[in-house]
C-alpha cells in the first residue's frame, strides 16, 4: 500500500514528525530502527526536556513520545529500513525484503555516539558513563570526571564539565590535540582541566549500583597499565551520522551528515526531508530534534499539498 509519508527513525525528531503529520491526516508508517526511541534510550535522567520539571527517564520520555504519535493514527513499525529507492516518485523502502512505498519520505535516522568499543562501556552507560556532557553532566556535582577525545567535542565537555565537577580529566591517545586553538586554550587555561596525554583506556571499573570507580589507563609509549581513580567517565570521540542507507543517494556533507536547505528540512531531493541529529552535528539535543521533526512534517504537509 503506498503511503503519503514513510518516516525512517524514531528518535525525537522521527516521533515528533509523526506526530505533527498523523495529526496532518497523512497517516505516517514510522520504522522504528534497531535502536527504537533512538540515542535517548540509552540515557537515563532528562532533565533538560521543557515541561518536566522533575525530569523523566529517556526510555519513558520515548515511548511517551510514541503513544501520542499513535494516537493520531501514525503506525510504528519495528524494523529496520534496508535498502532506499529516491530516484522516483513514489518512492520505495524495503524492510527485509518486504517494498514499502510513500510519496514523501521523513529522514530521522540520527547519529550514533562513537565508543570505544569495551564490554564495560557499554554495561555502565548511563550509570557513570555517558557519551553527553549536556545531558549528564549535572550528575557529578563536586566528583572527578574524565573526558575521552582530543577534538573539539573533548574540549567543550571539559570545559562544560567543570560547571559541575571537582577536577576534569581529559584522556587522549597522542601528544597533540586535533581540537581548534580556541577550544585548547579555553580547556587548558582552567584549572580544573589536566590532560592525561598518550594514553588509551583499556577498561573501566564499577557497577550499575554505584556507578564507576576507577578505569584502566595505557600508556601509549611504555605498554604501562595503571589504576585510575574516578567516579565516571565521558566519551567525546565523535558521532557518526547514520547515513550510509542513502551514501550516493543525497547529498552529505564531508562528515557525512545530509545537507538540508537554509531555515528547512528540504534535501536535495524533492520530496525527501531530514530532522535531528542526521543532519545537526551542532546541537544534538532531544528538544532541537524534536522541534526539526515538526519542521520536517509541515515541510511535508506543504509540499504534499501542491503536488
Ligand atoms: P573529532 O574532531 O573527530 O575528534 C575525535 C577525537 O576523538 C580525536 O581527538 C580522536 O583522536 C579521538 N578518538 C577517535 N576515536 C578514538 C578512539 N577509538 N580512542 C581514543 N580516542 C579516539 O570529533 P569531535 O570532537 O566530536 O568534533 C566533530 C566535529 O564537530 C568537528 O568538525 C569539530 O570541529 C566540530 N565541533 C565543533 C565545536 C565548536 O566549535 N563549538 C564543538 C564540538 C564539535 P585523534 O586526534 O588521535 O584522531
Amino acid at each position: 500500500m503506498k503511503r503519503k509519508v514513510i518516516i525512517i527513525g524514531s528518535g525525537p525528531a522521527g516521533l515528533t514528525a509523526a506526530i505533527y503529520s498523523a495529526r496532518a491526516n497523512l497517516e505516517p508508517l514510522v520504522f522504528e530502527g534497531a535502536q527504537p526511541g533512538g540515542q535517548l534510550t540509552i540515557t537515563t535522567d532528562v532533565e533538560n526536556y521543557p515541561g518536566f520539571p522533575d525530569g523523566i527517564m529517556g526510555p519513558e520520555m520515548m515511548d511517551e513520545f510514541r503513544k501520542q504519535a499513535q494516537r493520531f493514527g501514525a503506525e510504528c513499525m519495528f524494523k529496520t529500513v534496508d535498502k532506499v529507492d529516491l530516484s522516483s516518485r513514489p518512492f520505495s523502502v524495503w524492510a527485509n525484503d518486504e517494498e514499502y512505498s510513500a510519496e514523501a519520505i521523513i529522514i530521522s535516522t540520527g547519529a550514533t555516539a562513537r565508543l570505544l568499543g569495551l564490554d564495560a562501556e557499554t554495561e555502565l552507560m548511563g550509570h557513570g558513563v555517558s557519551a553527553c556532557a549536556t545531558c549528564d553532566g549535572f550528575f557529578f556535582k563536586d566528583k572527578k570526571v574524565l573526558v575521552v577525545g582530543g577534538g573539539d567535542s573533548a574540549m567543550e565537555e571539559a570545559t562544560f564539565l567543570t560547571k559541575f565537577a571537582s577536577e576534569v580529566v581529559i584522556i587522549h591517545r597522542r601528544e597533540e590535540f586535533r581540537a581548534s586553538k580556541i577550544m585548547i586554550e579555553r580547556a587548558l587555561s582552567n584549572s580544573k582541566i589536566s590532560v592525561e596525554y598518550n594514553s588509551t583506556v583499556e577498561d573501566i571499573k564499577g557497577s550499575k549500583e554505584e556507578g564507576v570507580r576507577s578505569v584502566v589507563l595505557k600508556d601509549t609509549n611504555t605498554g604501562e597499565l595503571r589504576d585510575y581513580p574516578c567516579d565516571g567517565i565521558f566519551m567525546a570521540i565523535g558521532h557518526v551520522p547514520n547515513t550510509q542507507l542513502f551514501q550516493g543517494n543525497i547529498d552529505l556533507d564531508d562528515s557525512g551528515y545530509i545537507i538540508t536547505k537554509s531555515d528547512s528540512t528540504y534535501t536535495n531531493i524533492d520530496g525527501v526531508f531530514a530532522c535531528g541529529d542526521v543532519q545537526d552535528h551542532v546541537y544534538r539535543q532531544a528538544v532541537t530534534a524534536a522541534g526539526s521533526g515538526c519542521m520536517a512534517a509541515i515541510d511535508a504537509e506543504r509540499w504534499l499539498e501542491i503536488q
